[in-house]
């Protein structure tokens, strides 16, 4: 026997999205965005590949100029990974390790324990509340003296729910100011809640809060990793340290480049998915399922019992969707003939039941 870390026993092993047999595969399990990469992306990135001799720049130069340009913040306040669940590491790494406490909701994005546990911290589950938000009055409850970390989801990977920017406020007056709080901004893009909380506004208005954004889910980049943490400029610093040393190709710098060049195309692909999902929602609640608000490019099924059976019966009808047994089903949102299927196979589920 190797002598390895006993904490690693315990920990839970990511699932990879299923991968689909054939081309007739509705692929929604990991919520990527459907639409094909852009050709002005897949130009910018061809470019780049007559360079792949050389390491890419770990200082990020163009990207790192056009984010702080855009959200108005110190260049040195970012720091990028491959994904942002390399920054989820970062974040964690930097500010959590053996005996400290790293607070979320639970369920959430499933990478939370996992980062947590692998840095040695141990992670404290608040349930969510029963309409899928988080509770953050029991979150607030749950900070003691050893806790490093707060990870707040918005909207919550997989429910969709969403918090307010009244009720996180009164949330961060109850945290102590030398906690870190993270607002992990994955499907921002997607929200279209007008009194949401902001992640940059509170990243202004607070000294300890970061904020998490990702080019995979809106920009449809998930195939070349590249996110980033708008964080203080204290904790900033302490991220790049515990990167993961050139990281962030030359090519997913260039790809992220060109699609903030390409943004007011990516955001009418977006709001194409929006509407997809409303379409989706609807059609399911007149069907008769109950599916709580999302403002993720994904909805939630809370199934309970009931899961496996109807996750058999989407994946015979070629619907691969993420299931978590006992508890709900999260289907991302695909392209109209895709949702269309899942309209239809669980519209005749429920027909079956009544
Ligand atoms: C998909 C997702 C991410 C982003 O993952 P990447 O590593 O950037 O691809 C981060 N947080 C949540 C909640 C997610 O669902």
């Amino acid at each position: 026997m190797i002598r390895q870390r006993a904490a690693l026993d315990a920990m839970p092993s990511y699932k990879p999205g299923a991968i689909p047999q054939t081309d007739d595969v509705a692929k929604l399990s990991s919520n990527e965005n459907p639409c094909e990469p852009l050709p002005s992306v897949v130009r910018a990135i061809t470019g780049e590949l007559a360079g792949i001799n050389r390491y890419p720049s770990m200082a990020v130069p163009e990207l790192r100029a056009l984010l702080a340009e855009r959200y108005d913040v110190d260049p040195l306040c970012l720091s990028f990974g491959a994904g942002s669940v390399e920054v989820l590491n970062q974040l964690i790494a930097a500010t959590s390790g053996e005996g400290d406490e790293v607070i979320f909701a639970w369920r959430s994005f499933e990478a939370y324990p996992i980062v947590t546990v692998a840095n040695g911290a141990t992670p404290v589950q608040v349930p969510l509340l029963s309409d899928e938000r988080h509770d953050l009055e029991a979150m607030a409850a749950a900070v003691t003296d050893r806790t490093r970390l707060i990870l707040l989801c918005n909207p919550n990977n997989p429910t969709g729910a969403t918090m307010s920017t009244a009720e996180v406020d009164a949330f961060l007056a109850r945290v102590p100011s030398d906690i870190l709080v993270v607002i992990d901004e994955a499907y921002v893009h997607f929200n279209r809640r007008p009194d949401s909380a902001d992640g940059i506004d509170f990243f202004r208005r607070y000294d300890n809060v970061a904020v998490l954004h990702t080019f995979s889910k809106a920009y449809g980049l998930a195939g070349l990793r590249i996110g980033y943490a708008i964080a203080p400029l204290e904790v900033a610093e302490n991220l790049r340290k515990v990167s993961v040393s050139f990281a962030v190709t030359a090519l997913a710098q260039r790809a992220a480049v060109a699609s903030l060049a390409a943004e007011a195309e990516l955001d009418a692909r977006v709001d194409e998915l929006v509407v997809e999902r409303e379409r989706t929602v609807g059609a399911l609640r007149a069907a008769g399922w109950s599916v709580p608000e999302s403002e993720g490019n994904f909805f939630w099924l809370r199934t309970g019992t009931d899961t496996d059976a109807v996750n058999a019966r989407l994946v015979e009808a070629g619907i691969l969707v993420r299931a978590f047994a006992g508890e709900g089903i999260r289907v991302s949102i695909g392209s109209p003939e895709h949702n269309d299927r899942v309209i239809r196979v669980l519209s005749d589920l429920r027909q079956v039941a009544e």
